[in-house]
């Protein structure tokens, strides 16, 4: 009958109840008990909403990150945690360094990072040489058995072992592999006892196959899957998040009764898979975008799945793409969004919903004018030829921009010359990165004037006493290029997108970003312009209480993308060309205003880096091209800034220099200038400033371990190339934090200049 499942569904509730539990259960204002019962309820609301499906998915659920779920299971916390003997605590311990606020127990948390090309980030598993695997599968069962009792056919998913083990760090030169054959062995046990749970299907997600893998990690699957699938359980193997290209020989090669593929990211697998797939395997097509929220094309999709469903028949599973856990939980709340772009839109219980129509349509007869399918065409219909996604006026102005516009005419050495004469700062100039604490009266104001307690006069008067004091602050310090401080930004995306025409913003979109925290990312549907300024009031009444430059700072258009929801009727690129000619009028504003430097942040470019490494190129060359347009025509007296909040930088840094900004700012502290490591094989060739302290910490940093870290810096790049600011923007920290630490920083760069 061609089963329809989820790989899994997002855990954090409607309204976000988990995180509000979870951070209850931190602060002591709850019991172990209290939160355990929030997690069922919710657990049991989400099965519930799986009703219409063929399985219910379990495994799925997690208090922090399943990734770490996975590491319990297989009794891989790591042994620092183990001070406690409680398994929740040792589990919170080492995702965040502590279980509950008044625990006088406190651990190194282990490392976190982005689940592949998500916004989802998960805990690092640790590996050595002493690593060893012991089940601990109760959990697991108990939301079995809890799933059983709403009905039968439940479906755990698992990550699965070479993804597990693919993910995690070992601190010595242990293979990683060479732990594969014991973890393999508690796979299989775990297998044997679902079996005995009388689960039929089991799902391992093994999204690696969608990377680029070596003939060790190849060998390894094929090896694993035929040890696994002795156990006598039928299993799933997912891929997800992209094509499977060479991989598919991998896939198609296990002993499995079924696999699951991604036709949204990898829609020329599908022919490929199914040529291969044996008379006693099923494949689930994933043709529901588990990672965008836009309504899926419902007649499209069934008019793709039809032959194959002809031939493969109840053989043919339906899915999204994905786990919905990245996008938001439900639509039906959202009441604020305009009424006519609201129906475009599909949230994780829409998407189910979705599966159903698509199920209905290939096994009814007559299911042609299925009023699910109608309304459907309807809506897209609507959608693609809405008058409120095309601009003509944007797109004519796009065309306008061919290959060799993306340039600044002159280079950067006579553009140096040219800058200094106008500046006239000293050696290792001082600044920072843009924001300062947000402290309550910020938050309360901007609280107030959206809600429309607080006039409009009355808002502006308050913030711009704000940057008032914030520019004050910075002369009292002697730092040399100022910033107003950005009070008026609850986001540094969000402020853009509120300003843009072609972006929405839901009330409960949320998405979860790791452990509590979850983002509500814009949602970007049309054509993208700037219909006025957006920060010239702010940055010409900062530059007005001061001699000093001061610097306006931007959102860059990389960033914005990949922050947001993308529209998926044109090519990213596409979008992010429209906003980089929105970032550029309002550059070109602020330079008429007398605004001598630009900062415009590109925090997210490394974020939307294509999983393959073999694709970076192509995104690399586009993105760099929107950065640049924002800026190419600028005078060659203003100086344009970028700041990044990585230091992976090696193995794109010529890309990041072909962005030709004047400066650089980028975080470098955590990682003890690693970073520089990129500027021995390659002369980056504008200047930079390494972030020399933590901003993450709320420690004070010592003068000498800043100036340690630039003299390591001088043996790479040439002082007169040379910033000093911290890592990231301060808006995080309190006002004492910041005027100590800002007040060694400046001290380190006199020291250094004398
Ligand atoms: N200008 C921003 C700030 O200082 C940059 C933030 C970021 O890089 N994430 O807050
Ligand atoms: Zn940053």
């Amino acid at each position: 009958m061609a089963n329809i499942h989820t790989l899994g569904f997002p855990r954090i509730g409607k309204k976000r109840e988990l995180k509000f539990a979870v951070e209850r259960y931190w602060k002591g204002e709850c019991t172990q008990k209290a939160l355990e019962q929030e997690a069922a309820r919710l657990r049991s609301l989400h099965w519930q909403t799986q009703s219409g499906l063929d399985f219910i998915t379990v495994g799925d659920f997690s208090y922090y990150d399943h990734v770490l779920d996975t590491s319990l299971l297989f009794g891989n916390l790591p042994k620092r945690s183990f001070l406690t003997d409680n398994l929740l605590d040792q589990y919170f311990l080492v995702a965040r360094g502590r279980s509950v606020i008044h625990s006088t127990i406190e651990i190194r948390a282990s490392e976190m990072t982005k689940w592949f090309d998500t916004n989802y980030h998960y805990i690092v598993p640790e590996f050595d040489s002493e690593t060893t695997f012991q089940l601990n599968p109760n959990w697991l069962l108990h939301h079995v058995r809890e799933a059983r009792t709403i009905r039968p056919s439940v479906k755990p998913v698992l990550i699965g072992p070479l993804t597990y083990l693919w993910l995690g760090k070992s601190s010595d030169q242990i293979q990683k592999l060479q732990l594969l054959p014991q973890l393999v062995c508690e796979y299989a046990r775990l297998l044997s006892i679902l079996s005995k749970e009388g689960i039929e299907w089991v799902q391992l997600d093994e999204p690696i196959l969608v990377t680029e893998l070596d003939e060790k990690w190849k060998h390894a699957f094929v090896s694993t899957y035929d040890t696994l699938s002795a156990c006598g359980m039928k299993l799933l193997v997912a891929s997800y998040f992209g094509e499977l290209q060479d991989n598919i020989s991998v896939l198609m090669q296990l002993p499995v009764h079924g696999v699951h593929i991604d036709c949204v990211r990898g829609t020329a697998d599908l022919d490929a898979v199914v040529a291969r797939l044996t008379s006693s395997q099923i494949v689930s097509v994933g043709v529901i975008d588990g990672r965008n929220i836009w309504a899926s094309p419902l007649r499209t999709i069934i008019n793709r799945l039809t032959p194959i469903f002809n031939i493969l028949g109840d053989r043919m599973w339906i899915a999204p793409s994905c786990s919905l856990l990245h996008v938001p939980v439900d639509i039906d709340q959202e009441i604020t969004l305009p009424k006519h772009i609201r129906p475009w839109m599909s949230f994780a219980t829409q998407k189910l919903s979705e599966l159903e129509t698509i199920k209905a349509c290939l096994t009814q007869k007559k299911s042609h004018d299925l009023p699910a399918l109608l309304e459907n065409d309807a809506i897209m219909e609507a959608r693609y030829h809405s008058s409120l996604t095309q601009n003509a006026t944007i797109q004519s102005r796009s065309a306008l921009y061919n290959d060799d516009s993306g340039n600044r005419s002159t280079p950067f050495t006579d553009r140096q010359v040219i800058q200094r004469q106008r500046l006239n700062l000293p050696k290792f100039p001082t600044t920072t990165i843009g924001s300062f604490p947000q402290t309550a009266t910020i938050r309360n104001a901007r609280k107030q004037f959206k809600d429309g307690t607080l006039s409009e006069q009355e808002y502006i008067h308050t913030m711009k006493a704000e940057i008032q004091f914030c520019i004050q602050k910075q002369e009292d310090l002697d730092l040399d290029v100022l910033v107003h401080g950005e009070p008026e930004r609850n986001d540094m995306v969000e402020y853009f997108g509120e300003q843009l025409s072609g972006f929405v913003f839901s009330q409960f979109g949320w998405v979860q970003s790791y452990g509590s925290r979850c983002v509500k990312p814009p949602i970007i549907y049309g054509d993208v312009a700037r219909p006025s300024p957006m920060t010239l009031e702010w940055i010409v009444s900062a530059q007005s209480f001061t001699s000093k430059p001061v610097k306006g700072m931007l959102t860059g258009p990389v960033t914005i993308l990949n922050w947001s929801f993308v529209r998926d009727d044109q090519p990213r690129s596409k979008t992010c060309q429209q906003i980089a000619l929105a970032i550029k009028d309002e550059v070109m504003d602020l330079e008429q205003a007398g605004i001598s430097i630009i900062q415009i942040d590109e925090a997210a470019l490394r974020e939307g880096l294509p999983l393959r490494q073999s694709q970076w190129q192509g995104y690399l060359d586009w993105a760099t091209k929107c950065f640049r347009l924002t800026a190419t025509d600028v005078a060659d007296s203003t100086q344009i800034h970028t700041h990044m909040c990585y230091s992976e930088f090696n193995d794109i840094i010529e890309a990041i220099a072909s962005m030709d900004a004047d400066v650089i700012t980028i975080e470098t502290s955590r990682s003890n200038m690693e970073l520089l490591e990129a500027f021995k094989a390659f002369k980056y060739p504008n200047e930079i400033g390494p972030g020399v302290y933590d901003i993450h910490s709320p420690n004070i940093p010592k003068r000498d371990i800043m100036t340690d870290l630039l003299r390591k810096a001088m043996a790479h790049i040439p002082a007169e190339q040379l910033w000093i600011n911290p890592d990231c923007g301060l808006k995080t920290r309190t006002w004492d934090q910041v005027i100590p630490a800002l007040k060694e920083m400046v001290a380190a760069a006199k020291e250094l200049r004398s």
